[in-house]
């Protein structure tokens, strides 16, 4: 999470919401004293957008009014109807395997791919179901499908809250960006984090660890009664590899392509589009330079100053890790192509910025289940060290942020046995 205020415009150089309710997440922001900070998507952004046939269609997100619109041919809605006909199956499989199988080809070319493109900037050939939409296997293994098992679901819960009662789902920010969140938990452990410090081994010594942190040219060795790991898998089997390379490995073999995000801050008449929604996605069969875009200003206010309107546009992932390492210049000009085509941007932008994250997202593959289960094992080999992070929850920040908890719990508990029988645990 990382927020820069540039010109009067606000960009998100990561995440740019958390999803909400995330009870979790929602308790750690009320402690840091942050409810005032917070801000909700706008009624405004009350579409998604998807990029079909070279054009923007709106996405109706009611089932009801998906079925009777014409965003699918009439063969692919019938089809979606035979779901809860098609057998369950209960081992994993790929999310394309799943979806096809269940729902058809069409679904997943124009609806899901877009969306896996943009939660995950992930390609659905190769994501396991099970580890990035459990819900939707579960409600197959459990209810036999998944259209009956929502049904079930609503029967017993009771309608209202299924169209969007106290539970209704929400997309939530800050005024000055998420980067208030981690900028406000530094504050809090003020004396205690040190910023700009790269950790860069873990040793293993009978009374606990030993952690090699750099601070610019300068090393030291420190020592810890217990370490937690929250770093990403790639970095994580960096610093562990001394420790027990057969955590490193593990962690390693987890794939991350590279994702690009740039920032696009124009003048409000410039853009011909109403920005009537959260954005817009685009489809791997529709070729596009981007996976998506979000109309940031449309979603939170303070964004873009008055009279603008700010935009960002996701590039690479997995689709296409290629363009997410083209120079920054490059990527401007994709991102700015794009607003042409698919928004009438009709002059350049007033403000344009390029990021490249080398490493994205963690790519779950089928082989994702049983690799945990060795890293946890491995883990618990080694008393006193905790691993936590995306790999393991999910990537929304939300699921990260209760994962985190979690593990706080596990530490706290493990540091209370006091050091004698610590000793004897390792
Ligand atoms: C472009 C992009 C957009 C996203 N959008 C969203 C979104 O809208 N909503 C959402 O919920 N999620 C989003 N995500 C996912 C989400 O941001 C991540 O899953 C989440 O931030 C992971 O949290 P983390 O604390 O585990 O790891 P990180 O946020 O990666 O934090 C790890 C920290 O460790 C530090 N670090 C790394 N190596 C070392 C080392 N050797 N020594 C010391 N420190 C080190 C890093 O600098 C970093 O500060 C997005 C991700 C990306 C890349």
């Amino acid at each position: 999470m990382r927020s820069e205020q540039i010109g009067g415009f606000l960009m998100e150089y990561g995440a740019n919401s958390i999803v909400t309710p995330a009870p979790g997440a929602e308790t750690l922001v009320a402690q840091l004293g942050l409810d005032p900070e917070r801000v909700t998507c706008s009624a405004a952004a009350r579409w998604r957008y998807l990029v079909r046939d070279g054009r923007m269609r709106g996405l109706p997100l009611q089932p009801c009014r998906f079925l009777l619109s014409d965003f699918l041919s009439l063969g692919a809605r019938l089809r979606l109807m035979a779901e809860p006909f098609v057998a369950a199956r209960h081992d994993d499989e790929t999310v394309a395997h799943f979806v096809r199988r269940r729902f058809g080809t069409e679904l997943l070319d124009y609806v899901v791919d877009p969306l896996v493109g943009g939660l995950f900037a992930g390609d659905p050939e190769q994501l396991s179901i099970a580890a990035v939409f459990p819900q939707l296997k579960g409600l197959e293994r459990r209810a036999g499908s998944v259209i009956g098992g929502i049904m079930r679901s609503r029967l017993q819960h009771g309608a209202g809250r299924a169209r969007g009662g106290p539970g209704q789902r929400v997309l939530s920010s800050f005024r000055q960006g998420l980067g208030t969140l981690p900028r406000a938990i530094s504050r809090q452990l003020a004396g205690r984090v040190f910023l700009g410090h790269r950790v860069e081994a873990v040793q293993r010594r009978a009374d606990g660890h030993r952690v090699k942190v750099r601070h610019g040219g300068d090393a030291r060795w420190t020592t810890a009664d217990s370490v937690v790991v929250a770093l990403p898998a790639y970095a994580a089997a960096a610093i562990l590899y001394e420790l027990d390379p057969r955590i490193a490995r593990a962690l390693a073999e987890i794939s991350h392509p590279p994702v690009a995000v740039v920032f696009l801050g124009y003048r409000a008449r410039s853009i011909v589009h109403p920005l009537d929604a959260v954005g817009v996605l685009t489809p791997a069969t529709e070729r596009r330079g981007v996976l998506g875009m979000l109309f940031s200003s449309t979603m939170f206010p303070g964004r873009a100053p008055l009279g603008h309107v700010a935009l960002t546009a996701f590039i690479g992932g997995a689709r296409q890790p290629q363009l997410a390492t083209l120079e920054s210049e490059e990527l401007e000009q994709l991102a700015q192509s794009e607003v042409r085509q698919l928004l009438g941007g009709r002059v350049a932008p007033v403000v344009l910025r390029a990021h490249r994250w080398r490493y994205g997202l963690p790519q779950p593959g089928l082989d994702h289940g049983p690799r945990l289960g060795r890293i946890t094992a491995l883990e618990s080999e080694h008393a006193g060290l905790f691993l936590t992070g995306n790999y393991f929850s999910g990537v929304s920040t939300a699921a990260c942020i209760q994962q985190a908890l979690d593990t706080a719990r596990r530490i706290r508990e493990y540091l209370a046995l006091g050091p004698v029988r610590r000793r004897l645990v390792a």
